[in-house]
């Protein structure tokens, strides 16, 4: 799970497809996955439970301004001897437009101009 998170936070695409179930796969391309890994901008996550199929997780991500959180319970399923990522369960979130001077969501504590504002 947290190789997933790095993945999509430094955009390795590839790896991401091969931590995807078979039937997940079919429903998307290493091309898409590039793309969302390029548009998001990962800053922060917190695992919140996790049992051996499951993980429960905050991540929080911008995409240029917006700064919002995927929340979300995963689930996995045993192939070929690794666990693959099968499904998601998104949990309500609400977006923020983060200001060029308002604090950095990612937690620094610095203005989010001087810290993750492209
Ligand atoms: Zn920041």
């Amino acid at each position: 799970m947290r190789s997933r998170y790095v993945a999509f936070a430094t955009g390795e695409a590839d790896y991401l497809f091969e931590t995807t179930s078979k039937a997940l796969r079919q429903m998307l391309t290493v091309q898409e996955l590039q793309e969302s890994c390029d548009s998001t901008q990962f800053i922060g996550l917190e695992l919140i439970d996790h049992n051996e199929d499951s993980v429960e997780f905050k991540a929080k991500y911008l995409v240029d301004s917006l700064f919002g959180i995927i929340h979300e319970t995963s689930k996995f399923i045993k192939e070929d001897d690794n666990w693959k990522y099968d499904t998601g369960t998104l949990h309500p979130t609400v977006d923020v437009n983060i200001k060029r001077n308002d604090i950095c969501p990612c937690g620094s504590d610095k203005k989010f101009k001087k810290c993750h504002m492209k």
